[in-house]
């Protein structure tokens, strides 16, 4: 058995855009998402987050699901144009009110609440501004946070301002699959410089007077070269600081990673250098979302970092095509100890997308690839842990199938099965067997 320490906690996540369905109800204001999923050809099969996993409307039994499994934390999102509907000016205290319900339940039931301010739905009204290219975007996003922050920091005891901004910005404004779903190289360090600045301006906003502790939350893929070959090493170098170090350099060293300028040639903006140091403002903790390693090679092709997969044929992947590589988990943890100094840590998502059917026949469902993930990646944040990483929660992703961005409903990350035409709810394998993990406080 491996035990882990008292008190660590115990949780699982969700966002609003992909689990709460009804994203007009109430005075909410549409997103950038909203407006992305109603646009033929965006998402698989046109799959929108209209209904999703209706949680908006089912959200007490939904908590009361997650007592049953005997979660020490639940950690989801804010719409922010639930609260403000034109994402600045006035508040919609009815949306409020949803969250500040919700946050009540969690409470009664023994659940600490993990809120993230920023999961990718940007109020359409400021994407009509220009959104994460214009700069007061900055001051917009503490405006919303301090209304937030002085509704429920009085129960809400974790916060983050932002989730995965690596994808906010090379998904949306550079890849296009995501929202707002620009292709336009010269848009993506801008849109990443002012989340950064947005983060900044929030947490600021946060110890003026929260009382709680509040982090970012980012993805990091390890890069591992395909070979010993110096222009695959540096490719990997590449890569690390296109992904990994892209946003942990500004936000905790104050100092963009060295390989940017050349990454990005002509679209690398001069950033004047004060700002970027103050960037990086104390944080209590940093928030590591980690599915999958890349093993990558040299290839100077492609744009904008050079680099390409080599995928691993022999290797188990998830129904996204990641690679399942659990060692790849304590190796990042462990560098981001080693790389920002001792940090608190939260393993703020970590799960699989495998095929699982759509009803749950006989209600039970047997997912056996995915029960083997969360072992297996469990005992890796624990090797992490002996090696000085100072881990102090872990969510599985999702507790819900869910609305997977472009994917649709198509990809199912959820210990709890969805069945999408009847909303029933049953916790699969991987549930029980998470429940099991929590009600033990170890991993075999
Ligand atoms: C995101 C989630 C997403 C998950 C699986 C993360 O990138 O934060 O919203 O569903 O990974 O793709």
């Amino acid at each position: 058995m491996h035990p882990f320490p008292s008190g660590f906690l115990w949780g699982a996540a969700t966002s609003a855009y992909q689990v709460e369905g009804s994203p007009l109800a109430d005075g909410a204001g549409p997103s950038i998402w909203h407006r992305f999923s109603h646009t033929p050809g965006r998402t698989a099969g046109g799959d929108t987050g209209d209904v999703a996993c209706d949680h908006y409307r089912r959200w007490k039994d939904d908590v009361r699901l997650m007592a049953d499994l005997g979660l020490g934390a639940y950690r989801f999102s804010i719409a922010w144009g639930r609260v403000l509907p034109a994402g600045r000016g006035r508040v919609n205290e009815r949306g409020l009110d949803f969250y500040s319900r919700l946050v009540d339940a969690l409470l009664e039931h023994g659940i600490r609440p993990s809120v993230t301010l920023y999961h990718w739905d940007l109020p359409a009204a400021l994407d009509d501004r220009g959104g994460w290219l214009n700069p007061d975007v900055a001051g917009w996003f503490a405006d919303y946070a301090r209304v937030v922050f002085d509704r429920l920091d009085d129960r809400v005891t974790t916060w983050t301002t932002l989730n995965e901004p690596w994808v906010s910005s090379e998904i949306g404004y550079l890849a296009g699959d995501h929202a707002p779903g620009h292709r336009v190289l010269h848009e993506a360090p801008i849109a990443a410089h002012n989340l950064m600045r947005a983060h900044r301006a929030a947490v600021e906003a946060y110890r003026a007077g929260g009382r709680h502790e509040i982090g970012v939350v980012v993805n990091l893929e390890p890069k591992y070269p395909a070979t010993d070959d110096p222009a695959d090493v540096r490719a990997a170098g590449r890569a690390t600081a296109y992904m990994n170090s892209r946003y942990l350099d500004p936000l905790l060293l104050g100092r963009y990673p060295e390989e940017l300028p050349a990454i990005f040639g002509d679209a690398w903006p001069r950033f004047d250098e004060n700002e970027v140091a103050a960037l990086a403002v104390p944080i209590d903790f940093v928030g590591v979302n980690y599915y999958t390693r890349q093993v990558v090679r040299d290839d100077p092709s492609d744009v904008p970092v050079g680099v390409a997969r080599v995928r691993q044929p022999r290797h188990a992947h998830t129904e996204r095509d990641w690679e399942v590589w659990p060692k790849a988990l304590t190796d990042v943890l462990v560098w981001v100890t080693e790389r920002y100094g001792p940090i608190p840590i939260h393993v703020t998502e970590n799960g699989a997308a495998f095929y699982d059917p759509p009803t749950a026949d006989g209600g039970r469902v047997r997912d056996p690839l995915r029960v083997a993930y969360f072992r297996d990646h469990l005992r890796a944040v624990h090797r992490a842990m002996e090696l000085g990483a100072d881990v102090r929660a872990y969510y599985a992703w999702s507790l819900f199938d869910n609305f997977e961005w472009s994917f649709g409903y198509g990809k199912r990350f959820g210990i709890v099965h969805v069945d999408f035409e009847t909303q029933e709810r049953t916790p699969k394998d991987s549930a029980l067997y998470y429940a099991e993990v929590i009600r033990s406080n170890a991993v075999e």
